[in-house]
């Protein structure tokens, strides 16, 4: 009966040395877990704070521009003409003329003699209000003195991008969401430019389009209100683009006629009179820059 009494005791302590380990494990486990929980609130309260700055972050047209949203550069998309799908459908309905009161287009789209003009120049007065084409976020404010002048860069909803350039003032900041109609900016005669006019470009994943393919200035009111832009239609200057990237440059020296160089070139003088818009007649300058291919 002793035995059992001893036995019954160092049963109990067993018993009792054990479920203490058993709660000490169990309680470290506790302790593991609230550990995790807090670890997981954390992270799920970190991503919950990212998905708000993201939604806070959203500019327009995100999908298209792949998330890249940036004001360093007009073009930093690295998208060519060939990379863009054949067709895309363009929203144009909300579309406002630039300019309250349209003059004139005083400059095409397309290859000048040395560049190619990305947009179309319209004919202003100093101080008018440049209104925003549809609604978005302002992308770019910037200054070129030998270019642009002071610009606007805008992103819309639509999928497309519009520059406002030679202002004199700009009424918008940098992220600024605009509406479709907001007053921009003031008209002025800044940059490269001469004389007040409003150089006014559309371009689509960095790629300028003809705006006169899109947009009846005249009347101020879009061709289409859905408009199916096409590689083949929307973007046929591609193959001046090329041309002008492969342009050849040559300064007259003493000596040279036309004909002497075309033959140097390999080219004809008719050609070349077609490349600089001259007359074969003309008589050229020493010193003058030709475009030769
Ligand atoms: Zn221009």
């Amino acid at each position: 009966m002793k035995i059992n009494t001893n036995f019954a005791v160092i049963c109990i302590c067993l018993l009792g040395f054990f479920s203490f380990n058993l709660y000490a494990v169990d309680h470290d486990k506790h302790n593991v877990a609230a550990e995790l929980q807090t670890d997981t609130a954390n992270i799920y309260q970190t991503l919950l704070m990212d998905d708000t700055d993201d939604l806070m972050e959203n500019h327009p047209a995100d999908d298209i521009y792949n998330r890249i949203w940036t004001s360093d550069k007009l073009n930093p998309y690295q998208t060519s003409i060939d990379d863009l799908k054949d067709s895309i459908q363009i929203d144009l309905s909300s579309y406002t003329a630039p300019l309250a009161k349209f003059e004139r287009i005083t400059s095409h789209f397309g290859t000048r003699r040395f560049r190619f003009h990305y947009g179309v120049d319209l004919r202003l007065q100093v101080g008018d209000t440049i209104y925003a084409s549809f609604s978005g976020k302002v992308r770019i404010i910037d200054y070129e003195r030998r270019g642009y002048g002071r610009y606007v860069v805008l992103r819309h909803d639509n999928g497309l991008e519009t520059v406002y350039a030679h202002l004199s003032r700009v009424l918008v900041s940098h992220d600024q969401i605009v509406c479709s109609g907001s007053p921009i900016a003031i008209g002025g005669n800044t940059g490269r430019s001469t004389g007040p006019h409003l150089h006014y470009e559309i371009r689509y994943l960095g790629n300028a389009i003809n705006p006169v393919k899109l947009i009846d200035f005249a009347s101020g009111t879009p061709l289409e209100e859905d408009y199916l832009m096409t590689k083949e239609i929307s973007f046929s200057h591609q193959k001046e683009l090329k041309a002008l990237a492969a342009a050849l440059f040559y300064k007259v020296k003493k000596g040279d006629s036309l004909s002497v160089i075309a033959r140097r070139y390999g080219t004809t003088v008719g050609a070349i009179c077609r490349l600089n818009n001259i007359s074969p007649k003309r008589i050229i300058r020493i010193g003058q820059t030709l475009r030769v291919r």
